[in-house]
């Protein structure tokens, strides 16, 4: 069994996207990302910061909007279309989840697919369900990023993904797809998941059930991506697959925390810098 290093491979890619960054500005490129944060979620403040320190670190401006709870759908709205207007700001994004009396289909869907760095407006999911450019979500985008850095052959292999999400699984199938690999994809309503996910050569999980996926599911020396993030009742992270059980079942595995993670950060920044280049 390998460990796929998440930790390791988002460094590389920041350090490469940094280097890029030196390079446009040299042609009087410049990237600045806008973030959207409305109230005082303690995850997203925290998801906001390295966010920020992301872009600081790869050398590209960020501006932060720390809303209140209680600010209204038209007023950020009327941010989104400031910032659409702006030419000095390149991307934008609204941390989620939003508060409940903000409808989030219509705060994603007034960003400039343009500046869309994470890859949620409707114009971007059309784009890649019909293989054309623009900006992917960057969760899935991570897992391809850890598949190919690992040297994992996705051509031909069958790949079952878990979860069915906007954000994580419907991308995530698209992607494999674009890959070439054989999808099929399980949700809550899926039948025999377990003889399903045992034919799997990559089985990707994006459930959001603490440990659920043990060695039963598991092909023997199958890959195993784990997008889930959870604080069990220990307060330890962990993530939707019970990594002791199934570690030693798999060919190569993503631990959590260091697996997945840190690669969504990673690809923000790669979108925040696809957003300049021609
Ligand atoms: P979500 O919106 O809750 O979707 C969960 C999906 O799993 C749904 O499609 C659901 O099916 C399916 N599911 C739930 N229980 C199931 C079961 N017993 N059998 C089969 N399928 C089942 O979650 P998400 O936003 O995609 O996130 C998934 C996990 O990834 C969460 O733990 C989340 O915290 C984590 N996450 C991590 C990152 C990162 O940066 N690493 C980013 C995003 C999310 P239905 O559609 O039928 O309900």
């Amino acid at each position: 069994m390998e460990l796929i290093d998440g930790k390791k491979i988002s460094e590389e890619i920041k350090l490469e996207l940094k280097e890029k960054v030196a390079k446009l500005k040299e042609q009087g490129k410049e990237a600045t990302l806008a973030v959207i944060q409305v109230g005082q979620d303690p995850a997203s403040s925290i998801y906001v910061k390295n966010k920020k320190k992301a872009c600081e670190y790869i050398g590209v401006g960020s501006v932060s909007y720390e809303l209140s709870e209680n600010t209204t759908e038209e007023k950020l709205l009327s941010i989104i279309d400031e910032l659409n207007e702006r030419s000095d700001i390149t991307g934008i994004l609204v941390q989620l989840p939003l508060p409940k009396h903000i409808d989030e289909d219509k705060v994603i869907k007034r960003i400039d697919p343009k500046k869309d760095v994470d890859g949620f407006h409707v114009e971007n999911v059309g784009a890649l369900v019909v293989g054309e450019e623009g900006f992917v979500s960057c969760t899935p985008n991570g897992v391809i990023q850890l598949l190919k850095r690992s040297n994992v052959d996705i051509t031909g292999k069958h790949a079952v993904i878990i979860g069915r999400s906007n954000i994580v699984g419907k991308p995530m199938a698209l992607l494999m797809l674009r890959e070439n690999a054989t999808v099929t994809v399980c949700h809550s309503k899926t039948k025999n998941l377990k003889e399903i996910c045992k034919e799997a050569d990559i089985l990707i999980v994006a459930m959001g059930k603490p440990r659920f996926v043990d060695h039963e599911y598991i092909k023997e020396g199958a890959v195993v991506i784990d997008v889930g993030i959870h604080r069990d009742e220990n307060n330890k992270i962990c993530g939707d697959v019970n990594f002791d059980d199934v570690k030693e079942h798999t060919s190569k595995i993503t631990p959590v925390p260091g697996g997945v993670g840190p690669m969504t950060i990673a690809m923000l920044m790669y979108n925040v810098v696809s957003a300049i280049e021609d």
